[in-house]
């Protein structure tokens, strides 16, 4: 007997408004917990494979015709925490998806492969051999085919990035078009509010519904709470269905002898932990690492009007490699909100004059190769992120700044503007390091953001120095995998998107 109502259209989810049961019990093959980069993937290779896929998601399922394309309302209905999930000192937004299609629905679209500079310390330092780049490729181009990954033409170049691009040009830096997963770009500028248009190729309207085709069940506001063991080994979920006004509307348990963990590099830690599953290396939990980003607005004597255009079009990779900097540089649209949050207005009349002057600002995104430092914690109530930015890191940070800085004024910007808690401005390249090189490595002291959780759970061969293997499942446990960002054993520099997706190809496939 049926345990819920179905929706009339759309994709089919079952919602905690359509539960008819206060306990529904499941039987499956596989089940997943999360469904955003690591578990979609998943969940469509398994299902293709003829496996009984089941997928549970905490977060709401929003249908792309209800995005609002208004980040405000955004945060609130697709981010986890609604926007504010923050480190334990506040100075670091810590960003994730939370709705069904998980990050992959508000991202910026942005693909990179791992750098092979980064494959081969994982190889040396924690004896995955097996994830070469040749090894890899092919899982990397079968993902960016399925997901229409190409260069920018020129026409997804905004303002922003075509000043950026030329400045970078002035200073003999490479410059490249960003790779991005979208079809047919719609250049509202709107991403990291969903793609209302449904270009955006996320999991969402990609390999969600290609699960759906092949048998997958998907569940929204479906916590999972603890994962069973029976004899060590996997054996299924326990999880709440809760109602969108915080009632619950069912307990469920999912019988599996699979279990797939892709709920995110802050919450598949969170659940081991209160599994007490898995963790006999110590290692769960630990090796936090996030890119922490710093957006670097600039005033330009000319409208820029940073909203309009494609959100991303260039990147500059000069710096990427650890022993040129170790920090890449990506032009950033943003709107008002954004505006706001990440950069430093001041308050009062600097917040007035910065504000009224918005269609002059221009941003660059940095990102750092940040050590995994951090720990995620849980008390037995809630979840805790420690994470400092390290003072071997900070020299990282202060060559992005610069750089950053060096390029706005390039580029033909009159005013650069540091994001710290010190009002910092930059008018000439005389000031760049009078200005960078007084900022202290102190909490509450740089407005930090942070896109890429990861390294929680990572990977190696090691049971004493990690939780899982190369193919994703633990040491500890048979039949419970790991799929998602908390894999990566060290941050990997660029967006990790693509290398999530390829390695739960590669996870999925090699699943007994
Ligand atoms: C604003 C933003 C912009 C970004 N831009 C880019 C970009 O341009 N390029 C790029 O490469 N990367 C980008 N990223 C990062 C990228 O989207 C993530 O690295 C990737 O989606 C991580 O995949 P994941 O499977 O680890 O987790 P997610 O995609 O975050 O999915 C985890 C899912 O698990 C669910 N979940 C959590 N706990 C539970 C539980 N207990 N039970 C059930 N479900 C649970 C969550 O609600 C979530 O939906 C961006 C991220 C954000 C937030």
């Amino acid at each position: 007997m049926s345990q819920i109502r179905f929706q009339a259209s759309g994709l089919k989810v079952h919602q905690a408004a359509d539960v008819i049961d206060s306990q529904i019990t499941l039987d499956a093959d596989v089940v997943i917990v999360g469904s955003g980069a690591g578990g979609a993937v998943s969940a469509y290779e398994l299902a293709r494979q003829g496996k009984r896929v089941v997928v549970l998601e905490a977060g709401p399922y929003v249908p792309s015709q209800a995005f609002t394309e208004d980040f405000t309302q955004s945060l609130h209905d697709l981010y986890q925490d609604q926007g504010g999930q923050a480190n334990s000192s506040g100075d670091l937004l810590v960003l994730q998806g939370a709705c069904v299609g998980g990050s992959t629905v508000v991202n910026g679209c942005v693909c990179f492969r791992t750098p092979d500079f980064i494959l081969q310390d994982w190889q040396r330092d924690f004896g995955l051999s097996e994830l070469t780049e040749a090894e890899l490729a092919p899982y990397f181009d079968e993902v960016e085919k399925n997901l229409s990954v190409h260069d920018n033409g020129e026409h997804e170049i905004a303002r922003h990035g075509q000043v950026i691009r030329e400045g970078a040009k002035k200073l003999g830096w490479s410059v490249k078009p960003l790779r991005r997963n979208i079809r047919q770009c719609g250049l509202t500028g709107h991403c990291l509010s969903g793609c209302k248009t449904e270009r955006k190729q996320s999991m969402l309207v990609t390999y969600l519904p290609w699960a759906q085709a092949y048998g997958a069940s998907i569940y929204s506001d479906t916590r999972v709470e603890k994962v069973l063991t029976e004899n060590g080994e996997a054996s299924g979920v326990e999880a709440v269905i809760t109602r969108h006004d915080g009632t619950v509307a069912a307990s469920m348990t999912v019988k599996a002898p699979r279990v797939i963990l892709a709920a995110g590099a802050v919450q598949t830690p969170v659940l081991l932990l209160k599994s007490g599953l898995a963790n006999r290396s110590g290692q769960v939990g630990r090796n936090f690492a996030c890119h922490p980003s710093l957006l670097v607005a600039a005033r330009y004597p000319q409208p820029i009007h940073p909203w309009r255009g494609a959100l991303l079009g260039v990147h500059v990779d000069e710096f990427m490699h650890p022993d040129k900097g170790g920090f890449v540089l990506e032009d950033g649209g943003f709107g008002l909100v954004e505006m706001t949050m990440l950069a430093e207005p001041g308050t009062g009349k600097p917040f007035m004059d910065y504000m009224a002057d918005a269609r002059y600002l221009s941003g660059l995104v940095t990102l750092i190769h940040d050590h995994n430092v951090g720990t995620i914690e849980w008390d037995g109530e809630r979840k805790a992120i420690n994470y400092q930015l390290s003072n071997a890191d900070f020299p990282s940070m202060q060559r992005a700044i610069k750089a950053a800085a060096r390029l706005h004024l390039a580029s033909g910007a009159s005013e650069v503007y540091v994001p710290a808690s010190d009002k910092r401005v930059i008018r000439s390249e005389a000031d760049i390091d009078d200005q960078v090189d007084s900022l202290e490595n102190a909490p509450q002291h740089l407005r930090m953001v942070s896109y890429h959780p990861q390294g929680t759970c990572r990977m190696g061969a090691d049971p004493d120095a990690s939780v899982v293997k190369a193919n994703g499942e633990t040491h500890d446990v048979p039949g419970l995998y790991v799929a998602d960002a908390s894999l990566l054993p060290t941050s990997i520099i660029v967006n990790p998107q693509i290398t999530v997706y390829a390695l739960a190809t590669r996870i999925a496939r090699h699943m007994s």
